[in-house]
């Protein structure tokens, strides 16, 4: 088999052929950082996650790159036409009264350590929008030469009619209903066409902006759809072979990137596979901030919760659908992750090992095969389980193949095997020693205050009819 994939720009499902054999380009579009990234957000980066640790089992040697949006993505976006209201990062720093450089810093500290929390996978580049606006300037210039820029009073628009007269086709992923021209805080009259779009915006008369920069065409910031075009192409190349982001994207910050890109390189199409994420719903409705549902990973870990059970919940839908997050549903993934790692803990220990062997081989083709088909997760986490419960294997088989499946799965449990039952640190284990002795001897209290020193380095102990054992914490 080889992998099949929706893909958005021809709405189906087809099999994957990279530009460069044996080479994958993957681009994500990542968060604006002007505020928490919330758990919706999350479930698109998994998808990316997903996809990048897809190709690598398959044996492709994969380049991704993650934007980090830190400057001109503005409020107006919410409705309806991205070119309007205030620049988000400004917006947030004058309510937290910070400048923008320092709320664009606090953000993206937050989501590196929210990224690693939740186990994926780093990309080659993360790359901030701010770190290259030469770039974008240089692709606007190359737009402007080739025709399709025109100027108003507050930027340097596309122009999607120009576009299409030149044969091209604007749009094609969204049916045209899908970009909207109502709904505006304010009309912007001198736009020669409703879904022209900023190229660069210039900076008020009146006012100093926190982030804004010299250009040919006045001093100013650049519009939030050509950072992705420009950094996309920067690092893999005029044309390259996925994109993905959430199904919001759809409408309009994708089409413009492909308009833009192809406009200014005249190679089409700009990137081969277009893959987009079904929304995160709340409760079974829309999530946001002005209804209190916006929940980020903070909110999840007061309550109790590991980044990996919200990673273990988003396994069980599949990512072209809608998936319902309520706090049951969140405790049931805790529990069958946790349920896991204490099946991979048995295993560890012994327990079940040296039965008949079993074929390893034709379960891995089978979740290989789960994969391939655009990407059923549900399905394969079905074969990990029945993998775990297989009474044919061997503990060593059994183990052998969950490792195996890990690299996709990313919970961990390779590394909670292994801490687990060999490497737990040296200091550590000398610590639960000490504790053990103070029991012995009465001391409840020093022994208790050694405990609380374990669990602050991130284990935990549980005591037995002989002794005690130190395991790695997981919150329950
Ligand atoms: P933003 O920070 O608003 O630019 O969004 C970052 C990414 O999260 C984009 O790819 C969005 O499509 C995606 N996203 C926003 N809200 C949700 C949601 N409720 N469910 C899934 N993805 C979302
Ligand atoms: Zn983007």
């Amino acid at each position: 088999m080889a992998l099949k994939i929706y893909n958005s720009l021809t709405k189906k499902e087809e099999i994957f052929k990279p530009i460069k054999p044996g080479r994958a380009g993957l681009y994500t579009c990542g968060p604006t950082v002007y505020s928490y990234v919330q758990i919706g957000n999350w479930r698109t980066y998994i998808l990316s996650d997903l996809i990048f640790r897809t190709l690598e089992y398959l044996g492709y040697k994969v380049d991704y790159v993650i934007n980090i949006t830190d400057v001109g993505h503005l409020t107006g976006d919410n409705s309806g036409d991205a070119d309007t209201g205030e620049d988000r990062l400004e917006k947030a720093a004058k309510k937290e009264r910070k400048t923008a450089w320092q709320i664009a810093e606090f953000y993206t500290n937050d989501f590196l350590e929210g990224f690693d929390k939740l186990n994926l996978k780093r990309p080659k580049v993360f790359s901030k929008a701010t770190d290259h606006i030469q770039d974008q300037i240089d692709l606007i210039s190359k737009i402007e030469k080739r025709g399709f820029t025109y100027k108003t009073s507050d930027g340097i628009y596309f122009d999607t009619v120009a576009f299409e007269k030149a044969g091209n086709v604007y749009g094609q992923m969204s049916s045209l209903d899908q970009i909207k021209e109502g709904a505006r805080v304010e009309r912007n009259l001198e736009k020669r066409n409703p879904r022209d779009f900023a190229l660069w915006k210039f900076s008020p008369k009146d006012k100093k902006r926190d982030m804004e920069w010299d250009s040919p065409w006045g001093v100013g910031f650049p519009g939030w759809h050509i950072e992705c075009s420009a950094m996309s192409m920067k690092y893999l190349g005029d044309q390259f072979d996925i994109h993905t982001g959430g199904e919001d994207l759809l409408s309009t910050h994708h089409p413009n990137e492909i308009a833009q890109s192809e406009a200014a390189t005249g190679k089409k199409p700009f990137v081969k596979f277009w893959v987009h994420g079904a929304f995160l719903l709340v409760d079974g409705g829309r999530m946001g901030k002005s209804l209190g549902n916006a929940y980020n990973l903070h909110d999840l870990e007061e309550k109790g919760y590991s980044p990996l059970d919200l990673r273990y919940f988003y396994l069980t839908g599949h990512y072209h659908k809608q998936l319902n997050f309520t706090w049951e549903t969140l405790k049931s993934a805790k529990e069958s992750r946790l349920k896991l790692l204490s099946l991979v803990s048995e295993l560890e220990s012994g327990e079940g090992r040296g039965k008949i062997a079993g074929r390893t081989s034709a379960w891995r083709e089978s979740f290989t095969q789960t994969l391939e088909d655009n990407l059923n997760l549900p399905q394969a986490l079905a074969i990990v389980w029945e993998t775990a419960r297989n009474k044919d294997f061997s503990g060593e088989e059994k183990l052998e193949l969950l490792f195996d499946f890990d690299r996709i799965l990313g919970l961990g449990l390779e590394t909670f095997g292994r801490i687990q039952n060999k490497e737990v640190p040296v200091p550590i284990k000398k610590l639960a020693e000490k504790r053990d002795r103070l029991r012995k001897s009465g001391d409840w209290h020093q022994a208790d205050i050694i405990r609380k020193e374990i669990e602050s380095r991130g284990f935990r102990i549980e005591d037995c009819s002989d002794g005690s054992r130190v395991l790695p914490k997981i919150s329950s």
